[in-house]
């Protein structure tokens, strides 16, 4: 099963692929961990890569794609894997199924965890630290016993600059506007499914189960 996950920040896609392969015997296949792998075995591609990165440079498309060809050709990939990240571009998703052409398979699913905007600015803008220890809380998932203060050591809690309304909503435009043209591109391949993320973690779960199960 070659399944790619997608989810705006705060969606819970995570959490859902931390299940998926807990259950499946696939290799969890993110952006990030692709890039830190190539770096580290110094291969062709990841030293390319590194160059960019220490320029503070997007690392080319062409980079990123001959990235995910030796991740996804790798013997561990062979009998499926889950793709976290990945494509994130139209260019990138036809780059991604002429790599599936060459290695004779196919995108089987993309899942898609949905949640509505309002609902992820809740979830996103709720985080709290306190400014003694560092511990995070959540307003709605994890609140202080008593408001505004830590429950260890009374310290008060402040929220990020990442966190406030006016980033986490800026945020979330720029990624509805990146995948907008994603999901279409994979509905019309009629592989895209969409699952209900404001369900509690494990009914999200069980309806991506459901889908795994139908491959
Ligand atoms: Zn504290």
């Amino acid at each position: 099963m070659n399944i790619i996950l997608m989810g705006l920040p705060g969606a819970g896609k995570g959490t859902q692929a931390a299940k998926i392969i807990k259950k499946y015997p696939i290799p969890h296949i993110s952006t990030g961990d692709m890039f830190r792998l190539a770096i580290k075995n110094e291969t062709e591609l990841g030293k390319e890569a590194k160059s960019y990165m220490d320029k503070g440079e997007l690392v080319p498309d062409e980079v990123t794609i001959g990235i995910v060809k030796e991740r996804l050709s790798q013997s561990d990939a062979r009998d499926g894997f889950l793709l976290d990240g990945f494509p994130r571009t139209v260019e990138q998703a036809e780059a991604l199924n002429g790599i599936m052409d060459e290695l004779g398979t196919q995108i089987d699913r993309t899942i898609n965890v949905e949640v509505e905007e309002e609902e992820l600015m809740n979830r996103l803008t709720g985080r709290r630290i306190c400014e003694v220890c560092g511990t995070a809380y959540h307003l709605v998932f994890n609140p202080p016993k008593e408001s505004g203060v830590c429950d260890l050591d009374g310290g008060k809690l402040y929220q990020r600059e990442d966190d406030n309304p006016e980033t986490v909503a800026n945020r979330l435009e720029v990624n509805l506007k990146q995948t907008a043209p994603l999901l279409d591109f994979y509905k019309n391949q009629n592989v895209l499914s969409n699952v209900d993320g404001l369900k509690d973690i494990d009914e999200v779960f069980s309806e991506v189960d459901e889908i795994l199960q139908d491959l």
